[in-house]
């Protein structure tokens, strides 16, 4: 059961994630969180630090796909400037969301990855799904109010996590 929160690898921030590392494990496309992952929840789009961020995945060949439980409405905003294609009301941390996209896109579950900051949610659906997951800190220290609920959570499961698996530790990259 616990291991269902596990994540793959914790990286300080999306910034911090490679291409050339994602490249070596086969990642050919990141399935991204929006709120506090790729922007701050509290921000109506994306600032230049992430555009450069995706700019360079592109490059690499690696795809972003937006999958968030946002509305529709506030997640079409949020990526008008990124040009990023998305999924709305992904409902993490069922897989529903997740599978849609590997469907719609013919990802293979081996060659994808995905991003978020909870484990409640976003590591919980990477889980249901069998795909991987890097698990990485909240842009602003702030939540919404159902967040708030599962960062209660979060902080318990993270705890036991700790406890049980010694080598789940925040790092600069992914392995
Ligand atoms: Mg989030």
């Amino acid at each position: 059961m616990l291991s269902s929160f596990k994540p793959t690898w914790m990286v300080q921030s999306i910034y911090h994630i490679s291409p050339e590392k994602l490249k070596k494990h086969g990642i050919n496309t990141i399935l991204t969180d929006l709120d506090n992952t790729l922007i701050p929840w509290n921000n109506a789009t994306g600032t230049e630090k992430v555009i450069k961020w995706i700019d360079k995945l592109h490059s690499y060949g690696i795809k972003v796909i937006v999958v968030s439980n946002n509305d529709p409405k506030r997640v079409r905003v949020a990526v008008k400037d990124l040009q990023l294609p998305f999924v709305s009301h992904a409902l993490k941390p069922l897989g529903i969301g997740i599978k849609k996209t590997l469907k719609s896109y013919h990802l293979k579950k081996n060659q994808v990855v995905m991003v978020g900051d909870q484990l409640m949610t976003d590591i919980w659906a990477a889980n249901n799904c069998g795909i991987a997951s890097i698990w990485v800190k909240p842009l602003k220290s702030s939540d919404m109010l159902p967040t708030k609920i599962n960062r209660y959570f979060e902080a318990i499961v993270y705890k036991m996590l700790q406890n049980k698996y010694s080598d789940l530790k925040w790092k600069e990259d992914i392995d």
